[in-house]
């Protein structure tokens, strides 16, 4: 992989997600060679994905080069590459590109979406996790409208209307609000001749409440909201099956669709290698100690999503958002310079500052600590939470302005299909 040789350890991260790049921030004082490896050249900021799909921000805005997030970094490499198999045993990485070895590794690989087993909803839904997901399900929304337009069949014209989400978490409830936006300020616009009001928006969830992690508060105030919205939401329904054009409900209830978003869920992306003895199976994560080390691997830790950690406060382990995974990283930077140091390491701990979800125009809800509250404020703060956090000055002042022309317009102006949707037959 045409790495320098040198007298340093390397470390090896494997992703430039939250957690990873966090890490490798932090590495910066340490005298090592660092190498991180991703499939993407970018790094995602995964809580603006719904905003990419439904228009209102371009790609570009949401992702950020990690050679540029990580250009002060010294002996720092990047290789765009796929992991596809570890050896603990010889500390050799397998990649699509070649292969390395490593001193210490550090597993940041997240999620992918898991479809629990159902390949005909693998196969004909649309998931959110990539940028070039978010893209398709751009495309899609608006192709769908374009058929639409020049449909001259009823039933035709409703199945390409109808979008269809699944799962109430805050990926569900923050793209159902979007699209219901779009629905009221910005395709009776574009498509004039078209009743826009033909345009059904459901979301399913097979738990008892929408944003089942958050307060009972939470629930019923964004419930409320999406309702308010003209969003059908069904509540305690598992959606069993989808072929394209027709969903069916676990009790045999079907719809016709020809946009079906799957946000029911996700799974660990773990790596071949460790399966037999350090992988929690119904989660596919990484079960880790208190130092994000592997069980019994010394030289190998896992942060972020993808590792598993039971504590006193989270006996099921951490949430997989954003904050365990920054704040690990952090913490993993610290312990490996007390590594070398020869030092003992310091057990991690999580502080939890607390979950928002957006609905739409001015509405958002918040759980912050004893503090539940919900509207106009909350949505500020989710606003002002999520633009600090983006990655990159540049990316700031992008979306600040594109939220505030979007807001003053009632617009959401990235209505483009760049690149067309296929969709699988
Ligand atoms: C649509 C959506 C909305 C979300 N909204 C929120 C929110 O509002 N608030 C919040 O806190 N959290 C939210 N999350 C969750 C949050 O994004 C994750 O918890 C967070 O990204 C986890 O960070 P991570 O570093 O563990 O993994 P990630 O950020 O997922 O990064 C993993 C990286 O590893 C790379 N990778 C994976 N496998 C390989 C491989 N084999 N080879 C090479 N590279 C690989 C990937 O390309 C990726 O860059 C959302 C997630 C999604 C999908």
């Amino acid at each position: 992989m045409n790495l320098p040789n040198t007298s340093q350890k390397r470390i090896v991260i494997i992703g430039g997600g939250f957690g990873g790049i966090s890490l490798a921030k932090k590495l910066k004082n340490l005298d090592v060679q660092v190498v991180l490896i991703d499939r993407h050249n970018y790094h995602t900021f995964q809580p603006l994905l719904y905003q990419v799909s439904t228009s209102g921000l371009e790609p570009d805005s949401i992702a950020y080069p990690i050679r540029k997030v990580l250009k002060r970094l010294k002996n720092f490499h990047f290789r765009l590459a796929s992991v596809e198999k570890i050896n603990p045993d010889t500390k050799e990485i397998k990649t699509n590109i070649g292969e390395l070895t490593y001193d210490y590794l550090v597993l940041a690989t997240g999620t992918k979406t898991n479809f629990f087993g159902n390949a005909n909803i693998e196969k004909h839904a649309m998931p959110m996790k990539t940028v070039p997901q978010a893209l398709n399900i751009r495309s899609l929304m608006l192709q769908n409208f374009e058929k639409a337009d020049d449909s001259e069949s009823d039933e035709e014209r409703k199945a390409l209307l109808t979008f269809c989400i699944v799962g109430a978490g805050p990926t569900g409830v923050e793209l159902a609000g979007a699209f219901a936006e779009l629905k009221r300020n910005v395709f009776p616009k574009d498509y004039r001749h078209l009743n826009v009001d033909e345009m059904e928006i459901h979301l399913f969830e097979g738990g008892p409440r929408i944003l089942g992690p958050m307060s009972e508060h939470a629930s019923e105030k964004s419930n409320q909201f999406l309702k308010r919205l003209g969003v059908k939401v069904h509540l305690n329904t598992i959606v069993a099956d989808y072929d394209g054009d027709l969903l069916t409900k676990a009790n045999g209830e079907t719809l016709k669709t020809k946009n079906l978003i799957w946000a029911a869920g996700v799974t660990g992306a773990s790596i071949a290698g460790f399966e037999n003895t350090k992988l929690v199976e119904r989660l596919n994560r990484y079960k880790v100690n208190l130092f994000n080390q592997l069980e019994g691997c010394s030289d190998v830790f896992a942060i972020g999503d993808i590792a598993y950690m039971e504590t006193e406060n989270f006996p099921n382990g951490h949430p997989q958002v954003a904050q365990p995974a920054i704040q690990q990283g952090e913490h993993l930077a610290k312990n490996l310079n007390l590594i070398f140091q020869e030092k003992p390491m310091k057990p991690f701990t999580y502080f939890d500052k607390g979950t928002l979800a957006t609905i739409g125009r001015n509405r958002a809800v918040a759980d912050l600590g004893k503090l539940k509250f919900s509207g106009f404020f909350a949505w500020f703060i989710w606003m002002f939470v999520h633009l600090m956090a983006l990655v990159g000055f540049r990316n700031k002042m992008i979306v600040f302005f594109n939220w505030a022309y979007n807001y003053i317009n009632y617009d959401k102006a990235a209505r483009l299909i760049v690149r067309p949707f296929k969709q699988k037959t």
